[in-house]
């Protein structure tokens, strides 16, 4: 097992990393920008090291910073979290040829999963099913891709190959926008993702998110934990999440299961990963692959009992997985809110120094955050400053403990997307489950129209 590791995050999943670490009695580096020397995380490492002014650009994903650091302070291996450079290839690959372990798939399983074009092409020959489109990246031809969407099906969705966050991706609903739609979402995909390359997928009307993790040693031992539902989204991203995914028969979370299990040994495939999906009358079309650890891990954490932070690293050090696929058991539910400093209906962001904290607690409630009272949420960064989940034997007490610890939940100094959890933990349709991805936004844009005077 390795003695020290670097953790090349910030935030909740820094110090997610860093207690995963502590358990396993491994030594922990905290690389920060100077807009989070003074968070208690980065107090609470062994030793930190400051890499950089606050943007991004020039800390967390300044690599040759990050490689100096894990070389000054003797680190073994490199956690990347998630977002920043978790899903670079490049990062991966200098990591290990600068005498590292990266603790994530290897370099070619994260390049191959990155380009969403490739993903699409290698899962449809793994036997997974995919969302009916292109067959790979769009043609320059006019015609040619008029041809694909005529045969594809109005409404059409345009992505990019390079794309994440929710981010590059265009509905078209009839053939005089095609045209225009492409040229848009080619040149926001070359500014955004500096790779120009898009392709066609059918634009599911009433489709569910549903994700299966999958974690993999190096000696092909590959199980899944099952699924997790995320359709509660806003803008593409996800707000609530929770697991299992409610009413998916056995059989069928069995069988996907197993075709991820199969996919992921068919390209050699190691660490911890997600397969995403969307699901739509019973069916299944594969979207995309994670190759990380997401930020909704701890919802299967509840439900199997498994540390996948603790998976990662072990496999990542070498060792075999110590469960089989018959090990793994499914028990009770779990929901997970994410806890954004954000305007709950203007989705602001809203930083600030957090003046006051009380953080919730009982049986069943789980909080992943870094904060604290006195803390100041930087501008600079994604605003979800934390995670509650809530356990339950059944869905129902999972939702009854949730709502209890998000009243409790006491945060003053900045505001927070609380107040929209509630709600939608009063929600009917929430309550009955099973809602599609689109139920969030149509939600909110009724009570828009419900607020705006006659
Ligand atoms: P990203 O990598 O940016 O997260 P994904 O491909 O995972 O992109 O898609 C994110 C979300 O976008 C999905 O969870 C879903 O809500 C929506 N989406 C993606 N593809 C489709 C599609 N073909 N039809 C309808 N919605 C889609």
């Amino acid at each position: 097992m390795f003695e020290k590791i670097l953790i090349a995050n910030r935030g909740e999943i820094a110090l997610r990393i860093q207690r995963a670490c502590r358990e396993l009695g491994i030594r922990t580096v905290v690389v920060h920008s100077e807009a989070d020397t003074e968070a208690k995380y980065v107090k609470l490492a062994d030793e930190s090291v400051c890499i950089g002014p606050p943007p991004a650009q020039q800390s967390y994903l300044n690599i040759p910073a990050i490689i100096s650091a894990a070389e000054v302070t003797d680190a073994e291996a490199i956690h990347p979290g998630y977002g920043f450079l978790s899903e670079n290839a490049d990062f991966a690959e200098r990591v290990e040829s600068s005498g590292f372990v990266f603790i994530g798939p290897r370099p070619e399983n994260i390049r191959l999963m990155g380009d969403k074009v490739s993903a699409r092409a290698a899962m449809g020959k793994a036997g997974v099913p995919i969302v009916p489109g292109s067959e790979g990246v769009l043609p320059d031809d006019p015609k040619e891709i008029t041809r694909i969407a005529r045969r594809i099906g109005y409404p059409v969705l345009i992505k990019a190959a390079g794309g994440g966050g929710g981010r590059g991706m265009r509905v078209v609903h009839t053939e005089a926008a095609l045209q225009n739609a492409v040229i848009m979402t080619r040149s926001e995909a070359q500014a955004a993702f500096a790779n120009p390359n898009v392709y066609m997928e059918k634009y599911l009307e009433n489709p569910r998110h549903i994700e299966f993790q999958v974690l993999a040693d190096a000696h092909k031992n590959v199980i899944h934990l099952g699924e997790r539902d995320c359709s509660l989204q806003r803008r593409h991203q996800k707000v609530m999440e929770e697991a299992p995914a409610p009413d998916l028969p056995v059989r069928l979370r069995e069988r996907m299961g197993e075709r991820c299990v199969d996919a992921c040994k068919r390209i050699n495939f190691r660490g911890a990963g997600t397969f995403e999906f969307l699901y739509e009358n019973g069916e299944f079309y594969f979207i995309e692959m994670n190759t990380r650890i997401q930020v909704e891990h701890p919802v299967t954490e509840m439900i199997t009992g498994v540390d996948l932070v603790q998976e990662q690293i072990r496999v990542a050090a070498g060792e075999k997985l110590r469960m089989r696929q018959r090990d793994v058991t499914i028990r009770g539910h779990a929901i997970e809110c994410r806890i954004n400093a954000e305007d709950p209906y203007k989705f602001t962001p809203s930083p600030g120094k957090i003046t006051s904290y009380h953080a919730p607690g009982g049986p069943g409630i789980r909080v992943d955050s870094h904060v604290y009272a006195g803390y100041t949420v930087p501008p600079y960064y994604d605003s979800m400053i934390g995670k509650v989940i809530a356990y339950g034997s059944s869905r129902d007490q999972a939702i009854r403990r949730m709502r209890v610890a998000l009243s409790e939940m006491g945060l003053e100094g900045i505001t927070t997307n609380i107040p929209l959890h509630l709600e939608l933990l009063h929600d009917v349709n929430v309550l009955r489950g099973g809602t599609s991805i689109h139920y969030l936004e149509q939600k909110l844009a009724l009570e828009q129209k419900q607020k705006k005077p006659k």
